[in-house]
């Protein structure tokens, strides 16, 4: 092999045999978001196969997504509004048939409050997923506030919804659907996306197309995130997202992939 070029970090093999590759479909999943669209780019694949094999896929959405703009005269109730008619269409598009839960706080100003867990581990309590998926807080080097504390937010609450201790309030409420009282309640898997030590891969070959096709429902992202302005902007958007899951996917033998950090033994 050359010696790396001066100056250059040295690049690291994957070494492909320290993954685990595609869970079972579970019966029930959650995917916690900072903001609308973080559930597609994160693991819309994952959920939308998933989905098609019939688990239950339950959307919770931390933030307002008020931020989500780069019009300074932009009507911030107006985006909110349609970023949540955005991602209830996004998770359609994938498939889910669970709930989407809007949990409301000011985008760009998450924070892991006694108030936020509480309502996130009421949300795991009545949901009941197997699996939760979620930003990786301990990625390094990231910028933006809101995905760092959405990853601690959603660890500590699983600690929260799992421990009998915690929030004892809770059991004071019904499950609509069965008429029992909350339990407390733990999943058996955690699936965190953009992650720091990715150890899992799932195949997203079959999905990439539906994953692009719920991330287009996020059109006020359009601008911003996607730098999609028109038509062949977009079409420049759709080639870096499959080029990514290609390069994902590659050393695994995959033609796409979603790659994540997977921790069991919650
Ligand atoms: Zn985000």
């Amino acid at each position: 092999m050359a010696a790396n070029e001066p100056g250059q970090p040295a690049v690291n093999p994957i070494d492909t045999s320290a993954f685990t590759h595609n869970h079972p479909a579970p019966a029930r999943a959650l995917a916690v978001g900072a903001h609308p669209d973080d559930i597609e780019f994160g693991c819309g694949a994952t959920l939308a196969k998933w989905a098609a094999a019939g688990c239950v896929v339950h959307y919770a959405v931390l933030t307002d997504g008020s931020k989500g703009t780069w019009d300074v005269n932009a009507d911030t109730s107006q985006l909110v509004a349609a970023r949540q008619s955005e991602q209830r269409e996004a998770a359609r598009r994938i498939g889910a048939t669970g709930s989407v839960t809007f949990l409301g706080a000011v985008d760009g100003e998450l924070e892991n409050t006694h108030a936020l867990r509480d309502q996130l581990s009421r949300l795991i309590r009545i949901v009941q997923p197997d699996v939760v998926l979620g930003h990786d807080p301990w990625k390094r080097y990231r910028l933006h506030p809101d995905h760092r504390a959405a990853g601690f937010l959603l660890t500590d609450s699983i600690v929260a919804a799992r421990d009998p201790h915690f929030f004892r309030q809770h059991f004071n409420l019904t499950d609509l659907q069965t008429g029992q009282p909350l339990t407390h309640h733990r999943p058996s898997a955690l699936f965190l996306w953009e992650a720091d030590a990715p150890n899992h891969v799932e195949d997203a070959t079959a999905m990439i197309d539906t994953k692009l096709h719920a991330l287009e429902a996020h059109a006020s992202q359009f601008e911003s995130t996607m730098k999609a302005t028109d038509e062949s902007a977009l079409d420049a958007f759709r080639q870096r997202l499959r080029a990514r899951a290609a390069t994902l996917g590659s050393p695994h033998g995959y033609g796409a992939a979603e790659v994540f950090h997977l921790m069991r033994d919650l």
